[in-house]
């Protein structure tokens, strides 16, 4: 009886901590089994409201442009930093916690900055782990990026920001001293 308090009180400690780090309720739901009733009963103690409604996210973010495939690839480098050559072939609940609070810790420096959100972040280990995400060796810069699977021709984003001031228009480039 004593372990089932004790793995009840672990199950709704990892919802917590997932949910305050904004983690919508349906995926929390997967990885506790907890039913929604108690997710939403939960969510709204802890921030006093119902849990916004929204699509699930996708590991296509990476596709939207060079500077979110660097945060993805950020992402997995400290994932497998922290998780290991496990996270290929499953998911680790605590070692995704504590990689997503790196990453935060990480970025939050650059207020500016487009970054991953822990939904974001949920859908690249998902994919990572079902190899539909997949890390690619830079030849240029050496760096390790990510691409999906269906987009094989995807090109490392640093080198392709690095490349970015060849393409600035000849009247511009004509100003600099
Ligand atoms: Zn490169």
């Amino acid at each position: 009886m004593t372990s089932n308090i004790l793995a009840r009180y672990t199950t709704i400690s990892t919802a917590e901590q997932l949910l305050r780090r904004g983690m919508r309720p349906k995926t929390v739901e997967l990885f506790t089994g907890l039913s929604r009733y108690v997710l939403t009963r939960l969510h709204h103690e802890i921030f006093g409201a119902s849990a916004p409604c929204g699509r699930s996210k996708t590991s296509r973010i990476i596709t939207r442009n060079n500077a979110m495939r660097s945060e993805a690839s950020l992402f997995i480098k400290f994932y497998l930093y922290i998780g290991g050559d496990p996270v290929w072939t499953e998911f680790d609940i605590d070692a995704f916690v504590r990689t997503y609070d790196m990453y935060r810790d990480a970025v939050k420096k650059f207020r500016n900055r487009e970054h991953l959100d822990i939904n974001h972040a949920w859908a690249l280990a998902r994919d990572l782990r079902a190899n539909t995400l997949r890390r690619r060796k830079c030849h240029q810069c050496g760096i390790h990026y990510v691409n999906l699977v269906d987009e094989p021709h995807a090109k490392c984003p640093i080198c392709a920001t690095i490349n970015l001031p060849a393409r600035v228009p000849e009247s511009l480039r004509a100003t600099a001293p």
